[in-house]
C-alpha cells in the first residue's frame, strides 16, 4: 500500500461515510495518520468495530494509524422539542427551565441543573451553535429564569448550549464520558481528547484515571471555553497534546477573536513542545461539494503557516460526500506548504524546564539538521519525549524515532514529521546506531552518502533522556 506521508499530520473522523474498510484504506493512502472517534455519535459497538478495523489495517500494511477517542464532556444541551421544531421570534420572552419537559417557544428545558443558580441576569444562553442567542431577564435560582430572545430562529431536538458569560460548576468528566473513557482504554485507543476544559485540574484528574489503568494513553486537551484561555500555559504543559476546538471556541469567545486565539495557542503549544491540531470546519463545504472553498484552502495553509502538528476533518469524512477526496485535496495543500521554507526551523521553548539537557541535545541535534544539510534526525526513546521534543523544532531533516513502546509507536503519528519504529535491542550505543541506519536504508527513507544526525541516551540500557548527539555518513 503506497502511502502519502507528510510532515503535518491529518486526523480523520470516523463516521458512516468512511466505515468500510477499503474507504479508509484509500484515506490512509491519500495521507489520514489518524482516525478520530467522536463519542458524541454513535455507539459503542460502531467505534469498536472502528478500532478494529484500524487495526487490521496496521497490521495488514504495517503502519501506526493512530486511534483518538474524543469524549464529549459536559456538554449542556436543551431536550426534546415539540414536533422537532420550534420558532424563538426576536424580542419575545422565553421561560428557561432544569424540569424535564416537551420543549416549546414559550418553555425551554436545558439539562444543566444548576442553571437558574448559576446565571445571572445579563447573561447569553446560546443555542445550537450561537445561531440563537438569548440574554437572562431573571432568574429565581431555583428551577426557571426568564429569559429575552436576541436572535431568534428554529430549534429542534437536542441542540447545544454555550453559557459564555457564566462561570459553571460542571464535574469535567459526565457519567457518559466515564463509561466512554473504559471504552477507550480497554479497547486500546492511542490518545484520549477531554471537551470543554476549563482548568489544568480537568486534565490532571483524567491523566490520573488513565495512569491508575496503567495505560499510555495520551490526554488531548480541548481548548473551546473562555476559562481554558486563562490559564493556557498550565492547560498546555499539563496536556500531552492541545487541540484548538473551533466549533465551540468560536460560539464561546467572540468568533472575531478566533483567528489569533489559533496563532496564540499554537506559540505556546510549541513552547512546551505539545502537538497541537487545528480543527472543524477545514473543509466543510466538502461534506457536500467535490472542491473547497478559496477560503478553506486558505484556511488549512494557513494552519501549517501558523506552525499546527495536525489538520483535523470532522463531518466531511465521518458524513461527507467525500470522504477519500478531501483527504487528497488536503494533502496536496500540505505538500504545497511544506515545499516552502516558511514553517521549518522554529527556535522558541519554555525557559527553566527540569529537561534542558535532552531539550538541548534535541535543539542542537535539529539545527545541526539544518546546518549540515543532514537526510534525517534518529532518536530513540521510551516515553515519546524526545519525538515530541525534535517535532516542535519543525526540522526539515525527516524524524525517525525508534522505541520498544508498542502504544507510543502510534500515538507519535499525530506529532508534525515524526515516524516512528519498533526497536527494541539495547545493546550498545554503537550497535543502535548502526541498526537503525540498517533500518532505514532496508525501508528506502536514506541511503548511501546522506547524513544523519542520532541522538540518544548513554548508556543505552539505563533508557535515561537524551544527552547524546552523533553525526554519520551512511555507508
Ligand atoms: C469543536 O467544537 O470544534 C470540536 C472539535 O468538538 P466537537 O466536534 O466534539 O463539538
Amino acid at each position: 500500500m503506497k502511502v502519502f506521508v507528510n510532515k503535518t499530520k491529518i486526523i480523520a473522523t470516523f463516521g458512516p461515510a468512511c466505515s468500510d474498510v477499503s474507504v479508509m484504506e484509500q484515506m490512509v493512502s491519500a495521507g489520514v495518520d489518524v482516525f478520530r472517534f467522536n463519542m458524541s455519535h454513535g455507539t459503542h459497538a460502531d467505534h469498536l468495530d472502528g478500532f478494529k478495523k484500524v487495526r487490521e489495517m496496521n497490521k495488514a500494511h504495517d503502519l501506526n494509524i493512530a486511534i483518538l477517542a474524543d469524549l464529549q464532556g459536559p456538554k449542556i444541551r436543551i431536550g426534546l422539542v415539540r414536533d422537532n421544531m420550534e420558532v424563538l421570534e426576536k424580542g419575545q420572552f422565553v421561560e428557561i427551565t432544569n424540569i424535564e419537559c416537551v420543549s416549546t417557544f414559550k418553555k425551554l428545558f436545558i439539562n444543566y441543573q444548576n442553571l437558574p443558580k448559576e446565571v445571572e441576569p445579563g447573561d447569553s444562553i446560546l443555542i445550537d451553535d450561537g445561531k440563537i442567542q438569548l440574554q437572562v431577564v431573571e432568574t429565581n435560582r431555583k428551577d426557571s429564569i426568564k429569559a429575552k430572545v436576541i436572535i431568534g430562529g428554529k430549534i429542534s431536538n437536542n441542540k447545544g448550549v454555550n453559557l459564555p458569560d457564566t462561570k459553571t460548576t460542571v464535574p469535567a468528566l459526565t457519567e457518559k464520558d466515564h463509561k466512554d473513557l473504559k471504552f477507550a482504554i480497554k479497547n486500546g485507543a492511542n490518545w484520549i481528547a477531554l471537551s470543554f476544559v476549563r482548568s489544568p485540574k480537568d486534565v490532571l484528574e483524567l491523566k490520573e484515571i488513565i495512569g491508575k489503568k496503567n495505560s499510555y494513553m495520551k490526554v488531548m486537551a480541548k481548548i473551546e471555553k473562555p476559562e481554558a484561555l486563562i490559564e493556557l500555559d498550565e492547560i498546555i504543559r499539563v496536556a500531552d497534546g492541545i487541540m484548538i476546538a473551533r466549533g465551540d471556541l468560536a460560539v464561546e469567545v467572540p468568533q472575531e477573536r478566533m483567528p489569533l486565539i489559533q496563532k496564540d495557542i499554537i506559540l505556546r503549544s510549541l513552547k512546551y513542545a505539545k502537538p497541537v491540531v487545528v480543527a472543524t470546519q477545514m473543509m466543510d463545504s466538502m461534506i457536500e461539494n467535490a472542491n473547497p472553498t478559496r477560503a478553506e484552502i486558505t484556511d488549512v495553509a494557513n494552519a501549517v503557516i501558523d506552525g499546527a502538528d495536525a489538520v483535523m476533518l470532522s463531518g466531511e469524512t465521518s458524513m461527507g460526500k467525500y470522504p477519500v477526496r478531501v483527504i487528497q485535496i488536503m494533502e496536496k495543500i500540505l505538500t504545497n506548504i511544506e515545499h516552502a521554507n516558511l514553517i521549518y526551523n522554529k527556535e522558541q521553548k519554555a525557559t527553566s524546564s527540569d529537561t534542558f539537557i535532552s531539550d538541548a541535545i534535541c535543539y542542537n541535534a535539529a539545527r545541526m539538521s539544518s546546518d549540515l544539510g543532514a537526510k534525517a534526525i534518529i532518536g530513540m526513546t521510551f516515553s515519546g519525549y524526545t519525538g515530541f521534543m525534535l517535532s516542535s523544532f519543525r526540522p526539515k531533516a525527516d524524524i525517525y524515532i525508534f522505541t520498544e513502546n508498542e502504544d507510543l509507536l502510534n500515538s507519535l503519528s499525530l506529532c508534525w514529521g515524526v515516524r516512528a519504529f519498533h526497536y527494541d535491542k539495547f545493546v550498545g550505543t554503537d550497535t543502535s546506531v548502526r541498526d537503525v541506519i540498517r533500518i532505514l536504508k532496508g525501508n528506502d527513507l536514506i541511503k548511501k552518502g546522506d547524513l544523519v544526525v542520532n541522538i540518544g541516551s548513554m548508556p543505552l540500557s539505563n533508557r535515561g533522556r537524551a544527552n547524546m548527539v552523533k553525526v554519520t555518513k551512511v555507508e
